[in-house]
């Protein structure tokens, strides 16, 4: 398998970063999870958007999923797909990209769209996702990625929960939100991790390769980076744009 960072500013641009947005592949499969903004000025040189086998919203905060509007429009006049490329999220967001997109409807030929909820199971291509629940205030999915031979989790945003900790058990990569670089007491519970709580969670896991991401500007990567090392033995590195993870 292999993970490309489209994307990877936490909760707003930063200068020079778009939000979220990491494409996974293995053998022909290429699923995009998040499209966030800024993300698809990225995605083209990457691969063609009309190439994809699926697109994987993980909840309807807008740094999650504001450039799947875009790419539709790109889709629907510039270069439609051969087939509808099938996205996958929760109602509620799904809800909310239905509206923001067109309010003459989705065009069934561009997107397909379909609604999952944790512990839901799917198959695109070569890659089977299961999906869990995330302390957000939002509902927010989780995936657990496999190719049978690998494994990768993607944490979305949230706070420690069961959901994260099942998804991200002794896999080869989870990639993990670090939005804040230590906790302050004035950040409130079930919302985002921080640079410690996401190396004891990622240890005590038994996860390989941690990719840190998701840190809001101006936030130290440096220093996330310390701490993370200081608390958990495995691999770790910052999830940047253009940077490329195999496992
Ligand atoms: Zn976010
Ligand atoms: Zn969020």
């Amino acid at each position: 398998m292999r993970l490309d960072i489209v994307g990877c500013a936490g909760s707003y641009p930063a200068p020079g970063s778009a939000c979220s947005s990491y494409l996974v592949r293995s053998g022909q499969t290429s699923i995009l999870f998040d499209a966030g903004n800024g993300s698809l000025t990225n995605l083209y040189p990457v691969i063609d958007p009309a190439g994809l086998d699926a697109i994987i919203i993980s909840h309807g905060h807008v740094d999650h999923f504001a450039d799947v509007v875009g790419m539709y429009h790109y889709l629907k006049y510039a270069n439609p797909p051969i087939h509808p490329i099938p996205v996958f999220s929760t109602g509620d967001a799904l809800k909310t990209l239905a509206r923001l997109i067109t309010p003459r409807g989705i065009d069934p030929g561009v997107f397909s769209i379909n609604t999952v909820n944790p512990g839901d199971h799917i198959a695109v291509g070569s890659l089977n996702l299961q999906f869990f629940r995330a302390s957000h205030p939002v509902p927010t999915l989780v995936t657990r990625v496999s190719d049978g031979s690998s494994s990768l989790c993607y944490g979305a945003d949230g706070d420690y929960s069961e959901g994260l900790a099942a998804a991200s058990d002794h896999v080869d990569l989870l990639l993990g939100e670090s939005t804040w670089v230590e906790r302050d007491q004035s950040f409130p519970k079930g919302l985002h991790l921080d640079a410690k709580s996401l190396a004891t969670f990622a240890k005590s896991a038994g996860v390989k390769t941690l990719a840190i991401t998701h840190i809001a500007y101006p936030g130290d990567k440096g220093k996330i980076l310390r701490i993370v090392r200081e608390n958990f033995t495995g691999v770790s590195q910052l999830a940047e744009i253009g940077t490329t993870f195999q496992i």
